[in-house]
């Protein structure tokens, strides 16, 4: 066994607390002040000088002994609007609230690697942790970036995980070479027709059903216009409109999500997707306007840093326990804005065991974790970081 795997799992209990007590008083995106005061806290005990930046992110770095380069590590700290089910001894205590995400277990882990990394004695440069609000929205990676923190020392690569719970277990994680998450865009369409009696509808411009063609024809583009090898999503959230069952309605607005992993298919959407509205509600004599508002980038591991990942957690957990997922995802993840600006490789961390209740979705409201998994987590980050030094020994 490594010996940061060893002292990970004696530093577990220590971690698996800050975890429950982080579950506990769960807050969403720019407004983790307890978390964020937590984390500082905690860095601060182990000498290294945090920095909150952006609002509620914190930074810190570990400056090594020796000279050398930069790698950076990356928790997200914010929880989700989600009334907690789950059952155990330290549900969430705010209503309404909930870290749903794993990202309380992101957070344990990411202050367990500080404190790993911080009693190795011989490191060859320099680790910088990034403790970052908001990833479930608006976003707090770009924030962070512009408040500079892949600066100062710069950095040259970095590391990521998410928890998984549909999967692979305590001990075992998975990775992909090239894309593992789509950029999620968001669309808003309102179609404008004429309201009047519904027992006389040529003297009316019915929007609902302009909306009804609208809403299959949609549907075309990712089965008739783009390529089926590559992974497009678009899906229709919500359709409002009308008033009663004898009023022919004006408007109808419909929202959905547009998921993709090519940039060059995602320019194309917005053109796509509004040539469609604008020929169906000519078609059929309504007007419409069309917002498309872009969310964060795709994100795709570097070839290099995933094989050194991969390598690592090898060594760590064994060949057989390391598993290279077959497919991207087409949920999103603003860990994308680090990946555009320095190799990074973003890897899920098995946390299914269905004997604790641990295999609920993301996102559900009685998601959790298996706890087995952060000491995991911990000696992969403090393993990688530091192979990632020594090999760029200056
Ligand atoms: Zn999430
Ligand atoms: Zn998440």
């Amino acid at each position: 066994m490594s010996t940061l795997l060893e002292r990970a799992q004696a530093l577990a209990p220590e971690l698996v607390a800050i975890r429950r007590d982080i579950h506990q008083h769960p807050e969403v995106g720019f407004a983790e002040h307890r978390t964020s005061q937590l984390v500082f806290n905690y860095l601060q005990e182990l000498s290294l000088k945090p920095q909150i930046v952006a609002g509620t992110g914190v930074v810190a770095t570990l400056r090594g002994k020796s000279p050398g380069k930069t790698i950076a590590l990356r928790a997200d700290m914010d929880a989700l609007t989600v009334t907690e089910q789950a059952e155990h001894t330290y549900t969430s205590k705010t209503p309404g609230l909930m870290h749903a995400c794993g990202h309380d277990g992101h957070t344990a882990i990411l202050l367990g690697v500080a404190k790993l990394l911080s009693e190795v004695k011989d490191l060859p440069g320099n680790v910088k942790f990034i403790f970052q609000p908001a990833e479930e929205g608006p976003g707090g990676a770009l924030p962070m970036i512009e408040a500079g923190v892949l600066t100062n020392p710069q950095v040259h690569a970095m590391l990521g995980l998410h928890v998984g719970t549909v999967q692979y277990t305590a001990g075992q994680i998975a990775l992909r070479y090239g894309s593992v998450c789509a950029a999620p865009d968001n669309i808003e369409i309102v179609v404008k027709g004429k309201g009047g009696h519904g027992g006389h509808p040529h003297e009316a411009i019915d929007a609902i059903v302009t909306a009804g063609h609208l809403i299959v024809a949609l549907q075309s583009i990712v089965s008739r216009e783009i390529d089926p090898a590559a992974a497009v999503v678009l899906s229709l959230g919500t359709v409002r409109g009308g008033y009663r069952e004898n009023v022919i309605a004006d408007e109808v607005m419909l929202t959905g999500t547009v998921r993709t992993l090519s940039p060059e298919i995602r320019s194309s959407m917005p053109d796509r997707i509004e040539r469609i509205v604008k020929g169906v509600c000519d078609s059929f004599r309504c007007h419409y306007s069309f917002t498309y508002t872009q969310g964060y980038p795709a994100l795709h591991n570097d070839e290099v840093m995933t094989a050194l990942t991969e390598e690592v957690a090898q060594e760590v957990l064994g060949s057989a326990n390391v598993f290279r997922a077959p497919h991207p995802t087409m949920g999103g993840e603003d860990f994308s804005y680090f990946a555009e600006k320095v190799p990074t490789c973003f890897f899920m961390l098995g946390a299914t065991n269905s004997a604790k209740q641990c295999d609920y979705v993301l996102h559900h409201p009685k998601f959790n974790f298996d706890e087995d998994a952060i000491p995991v987590g911990m000696a992969l980050l403090a393993e990688t970081a530091y192979a990632y030094l020594k090999k760029h020994r200056a």
